[in-house]
């Protein structure tokens, strides 16, 4: 267990991401015991809210996932004394410089429970600033005898009472874990190469600060400037983490980056794709680099196409983000990008996250900017026209009827998500990767949404044996599913059971949830990636360079379609596989023709 302090400060503790997916991630780390002993949530928003009404938003959301015989009820009573809510405006100095207060005050409180065999240590325990019905201090309430019990037995866990061997596991631990990871402070340097007791010692005193900005992007500037000028870390790392969308276009991501950077370092900026945290992404790694069988294969020679599909049954639901973004820019200059960087490149260094991200951008590096020609859109019918009538009437001929049924168009354009938009909610992209390895290698990219099925999945297509003693057999195919379910399997051609040889295709599969060991933990994607900033490793969090080579791949084609009014799009229904001229030419690219 890490024996540093953290304090998570989340922006925009109010909103959406933070009450379903990072407030319960926080969660089941602290059941796992995996975040240090020591930590605070400090939420930080402008809503009028206590600690009290965070709590009720997120309802059952904390508890839904465990296992029912699992006391967890107690454990969250135990988990909301590490948090409070700070009321405070992202654009005012003096709410920040009160926040750096409340944080320095919070590590104060850290440095009196140093020692982990200290009489003193408890758990940290600050209600709400100025909350009146928030648990502050030592404020319990009345527990029956069996859960009293328990509640000792987590507390003795939490406060890192732990036996010398323990301690001495403890180390070595951490020092695998560092020397996988390569984010070390100067105190940690020295702590690597020190004892057991320097590096606790050291541990002690170390207090990182992460600040989470949960925010819509226009504000990710502005607070960047306060936290740098009021809150940064004294006795730790900084570390900033930033949602996407990183920028609208290259030009925008530019001035979000240099505005980010007059701020924090490289190591202090952490840009999230929670797409990238699925546990199938990063096995990808793994999959390709640890198995011999693998890598012989996984060239041009052998692979005749990737196909990256995402495919979701909801619609934009009037997000007025998403119309202004658009699929290509919400799905595949990001999350597709990223999950064809893990799956192309060539074999790291090391499993050191600079090693892992250098590789990711030279294979970005080796991909052409997008042609208009290999990107189709579509769009959904109600998304920014309604689905056209069929013609009854002779073509000119107006009578009553065909002007009761344009007005009824009328109307039901204007019932559309976004009336008169072309926003794409489907999309095609062509990609060429242009290196020795896959030279001539379609990737093709499928994003789409109002779709029959939800689901994100990549598909490697492999060559027909050559001259076979079976010409029929059909070609054999590696399905990476990245959800629903996190499975991987090859299809392969088998003989049929029963006289003579007859085929029949059949799949070796490895399902991720069920066909793993017992001990090990499924994790949910912002888990991973909250852990990974909690422990300082940045691999699957996204490098200045990986971005500006995305947007370099998207930004011209998705503006000369932009810009131009007479780019076809492809209208399809809702519920339905997707726009069928586009879907049949993605099938011919898969076929060679
Ligand atoms: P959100 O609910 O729209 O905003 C988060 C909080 O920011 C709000 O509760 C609000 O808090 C504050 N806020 C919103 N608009 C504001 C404005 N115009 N001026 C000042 N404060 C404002 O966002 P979210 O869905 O939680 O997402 C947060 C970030 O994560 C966004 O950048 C989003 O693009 C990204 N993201 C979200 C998801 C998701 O699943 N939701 C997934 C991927 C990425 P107060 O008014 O209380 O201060």
């Amino acid at each position: 267990r890490l024996k540093y302090s953290i304090i998570i400060t989340i922006f925009g503790v109010s909103g959406n991401l933070a009450i379903k997916k990072l407030i319960p991630a926080l969660f089941n780390l602290y059941v796992h015991n995996e975040l240090p002993a020591r930590f605070m949530i400090v939420g930080f928003a402008r809503s009028k809210l206590t600690k009290a009404d965070i709590r009720d938003r997120i309802g059952e959301l904390l508890c839904s996932r465990t296992n029912p015989d699992f006391k967890c009820k107690t454990r969250e009573r135990k988990f909301w004394d590490h948090f409070s809510y700070v009321r405070g405006d992202y654009t005012n100095p003096a709410d920040f410089k009160k926040l750096g207060i409340i944080l320095d005050s919070i590590e104060e409180e850290f440095s009196r429970i140093q020692s982990p065999h200290s009489e003193s240590a408890h758990t940290v325990c600050i209600g709400d600033i100025g909350d009146q019905h928030g648990r502050g201090h030592g404020d319990k309430e009345e527990e029956d005898e069996e859960e009293m019990k328990s509640r000792r037995d987590e507390e003795d866990e939490d406060e890192g009472i732990i036996s010398p061997c323990a301690a001495e596991e403890l180390a070595g631990g951490r020092r695998a874990h560092h020397a996988g990871t390569g984010d070390h402070s100067q105190e940690e340097q020295k702590a690597l190469s020190g004892t057991i007791s320097t590096l606790s010692a050291l541990d002690n005193d170390v207090c990182h600060r992460v600040f989470y900005l949960s925010l819509p992007p226009s504000l990710f500037l502005i607070t960047s400037q306060h936290i740098h000028k009021h809150t940064r870390a004294t006795h730790g790392n900084t570390r900033v983490v930033v949602e996407k969308p990183f920028g609208r276009d290259a030009k925008s991501f530019t001035a979000l980056h240099n505005g980010l950077t007059r701020c924090f370092t490289r190591k202090e900026l952490w840009a999230i794709d929670h797409f990238v945290g699925k546990e199938v992404v990063l096995s990808l790694l793994a999959l390709r680099h640890a198995n011999a069988v693998i890598e012989p294969l996984w060239n041009h020679h052998n692979i005749s196409y990737v196909h990256f599909e995402f495919s979701e049954k909801i619609g934009a639901e009037k997000r007025a983000y998403f119309d202004k973004y658009g699929i290509v820019r919400d799905i595949m200059q990001n999350h597709l990008l990223q999950v064809m960087a893990f799956l192309a490149s060539e074999q790291p260094l090391s499993q050191h996250s600079e090693d892992i991200r250098d590789e990711k951008v030279r294979l970005l590096r080796c991909v052409h900017e997008i042609e208009v020609t290999d990107l189709s859109l579509g769009q959904y019918y109600g998304y920014g026209r309604s689905k056209p009538k069929k013609v009854t009437a002779e073509s000119g001929m107006k009578d009553e009827k065909d002007e009761k049924d344009e007005k009824d168009e009328k109307e039901e354009e204007e019932e559309c998500e976004f009336p008169g938009s072309i926003t794409p909610t489907f999309a095609c992209a062509l990609l060429k990767v242009v290196n020795t390895r896959f030279f001539d290698v379609p990737f093709i990219m499928t994003a789409g949404k109002g779709l029959s099925t939800k689901c994100t999945r990549i598909h490697v297509g492999f060559r027909k044996k050559p001259a076979s003693l079976f010409p029929d057999a059909l070609p054999n195919e590696l399905l990476i599913e990245v959800q629903p379910e996190a499975k991987i399997e090859l299809t392969l051609s088998f003989k049929k059971p029963g006289h003579g040889i007859k085929l029949q295709q059949g799949s070796l599969s490895l399902l991720y949830e069920t066909g793993l060991n017992s001990d090990s933990r499924f994790l949910a994607a912002y888990e991973r990636l909250l852990m990974d900033v909690i422990s300082g490793n940045q691999t699957l969090f996204i490098r200045d360079d990986e971005l500006r080579e995305g947007w370099r791949i998207f930004d011209k084609c998705i503006k000369k379609t932009e810009s131009n009014p007479d780019v076809p799009i492809e209208y399809y229904d809702f519920g339905s596989c997707g726009p069928q001229h586009i879907l049949k030419r993605v099938q011919k690219i898969k076929e060679g023709l």
